[in-house]
């Protein structure tokens, strides 16, 4: 069989990306593409969108926006920032937020600049209060370096903005080794951020050094290794004072940011947080979906229809069978139609919104048990987990090999990605596919079939268990 060439429809459906629309022509799916992008994942209910670029939104004051894209060079936001900037600090309404990300995405700025957002919006006070009422903003994190670690990056930007603003913005910082008289020094002058280690600021406010009335924000970072430290109750109790301490008329947010999720976080979040905004960007390693990851060689279309035939009755529908043609789509789904007793819908760029949205349906609802699709079709639309997902033919990119794999084993239940390899236009991505695979399948590390080990020389590996 011929390969058909990708039509310029679906190619088209490349072209309608994000960038290139204005904010006003976004519509869900654009938006879904957006947050596919960026490997944000959201719940909570009534969710802001990710910030397609700094500027846009009109949250950020136009001075804190110079001094992040202009003094600091950060030409666009990290996901991290793009999520949380947006969802907390719309006007009036500071919603608590718990974010899942690994290090180095960013989460500093994320934090940082909100706690400025919110400062800015509300009246300078004589300093002479400063002292008294204490800090707008409280930060803790686990340990000391990470505490200086956010100082300096929280200073970066304070110091710049102070000047521009006349408002000298303090950020102090209270670690352990710094002894109690330290400390009453460097909060003599005020201050206005607050970043410290759990044990000590808890010495800090036996000792009177100061208080939390005016506690706007408070950010838990890397909360899941302050749970490792062991600080879990000095960090409850310390969100008690600040909630028996403060200012009734202050509407206090709470931001928590950890690299996994565990149960003790969603302890703490289910107690100290009011509706919060969960957002995961990448994978969450503490829950990796569990997908047994296949690859089989075949180079015949006939041949790998006649073992799919009898390997999907395997599994539970719904089942995902990627192609990366509407020509193989249309025959594949012709085939199951005739030779199985499967309903199949086909999902592809020549299809217009409505009929896909019609094929989602059917799926979804279980009238139809497979769904035939583009990788380009299947895009941004929202795909309930499946228990299988095949790649009839293996993309060209391993993003999509990751997109396509993960529309199964999501909220934590188990999943299959069996994938075809063989023609020679596999040969660009088999190499990746290979590490990808090896690293990413948890249950074993040996999916792969001889007759492919065999093809691409893949050397001598532990001999592999049959799979089905
Ligand atoms: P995390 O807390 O998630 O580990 P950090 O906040 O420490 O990450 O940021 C990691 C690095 O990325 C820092 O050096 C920071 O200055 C830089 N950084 C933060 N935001 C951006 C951005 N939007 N663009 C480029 N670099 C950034
Ligand atoms: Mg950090």
């Amino acid at each position: 069989r011929e390969t058909p060439s990708k039509t310029a429809l679906e190619s088209s459906y490349m072209g309608k990306h994000w960038t290139e629309k204005s904010l006003s022509e976004m519509n869900g799916r654009d938006w879904r593409i957006l947050r596919e992008d960026f490997a944000i994942v959201t719940k909570g209910g009534a969710v802001e969108n990710p910030m397609r670029n700094w500027e846009e939104l009109d949250v950020i004051p136009k001075d804190l926006l110079r001094i992040v894209t202009h003094d600091l060079h950060f030409l666009s936001p990290t996901p991290i920032q793009r999520i949380t900037i947006p969802n907390v600090c719309r006007k009036n309404q500071y919603r608590d937020f718990l974010g899942v990300a690994s290090t180095g995405s960013g989460k500093t700025l994320a934090f940082i600049v909100p706690i400025l957002i919110r400062m800015s919006r509300s009246s300078s006070r004589p300093p002479s209060l400063k002292i008294m009422d204490g800090p707008k903003a409280l930060i803790l994190a686990p340990t000391r370096e990470l505490v200086q670690q956010i100082q300096a990056e929280a200073e970066r930007v304070t110091k710049i903005w102070s000047i521009e603003n006349n408002y000298d913005c303090k950020v102090v910082s209270i670690v352990g080794g710094h002894s109690l008289e330290e400390i009453s020094y460097s909060l003599s002058e005020g201050c206005d951020i607050l970043v410290a280690t759990p044990g000590r600021l808890i010495d800090s406010l036996d000792n009177h050094l100061l208080v939390m009335k005016q506690v706007e924000t408070l950010v838990l970072d890397e909360a899941d290794k302050m749970v490792d430290l062991g600080f879990e109750d000095q960090v409850t109790n310390i969100l008690t004072k600040v909630d028996v301490g403060a200012d009734p008329s202050i509407n206090r947010q709470t931001m928590m940011f950890t690299a996994t999720m565990t149960s003790v976080i969603e302890k703490i979040a289910a107690g100290y947080m009011k509706k919060p905004v969960y957002a995961t960007i990448g994978v969450d390693t503490g829950s990796e979906p569990l997908i047994q990851q296949i690859v089989e060689y075949s180079d015949n279309d006939e041949q790998k229809f006649k073992k799919l035939r009898s390997v999907v009755t395997k599994y539970e529908p719904p089942i995902i069978i990627f192609i990366n043609y509407k020509q193989t789509a249309d025959w594949l789904a012709e085939k199951f139609q005739n030779e199985t007793n499967m309903k199949v819908t086909i999902l592809h760029g020549s299809k217009s919104q409505d009929q896909r949205e019609h094929s989602l349906k059917l799926f979804r609802s279980g009238k139809v048990q497979i769904m035939v699709a583009t990788n380009v079709a299947a895009r941004g639309l929202d795909i309930p987990n499946v228990s299988l997902v095949v790649n009839f033919q293996i993309p060209k990119k391993i993003d999509d090999y990751i997109h396509r794999i993960g529309r199964t084993g999501r909220a934590a239940k188990e999943g299959t990605a069996i994938s075809y390899v063989g023609g020679t236009e596999d040969e660009t991505l088999i190499g990746e596919l290979h590490k990808y695979v090896k690293k990413h399948d948890p249950l074993n590390n040996n999916r792969f079939s001889d007759a492919v080990k065999n093809k691409y020389n893949f050397g001598i590996e532990k001999r592999n268990e049959v799979i089905y």
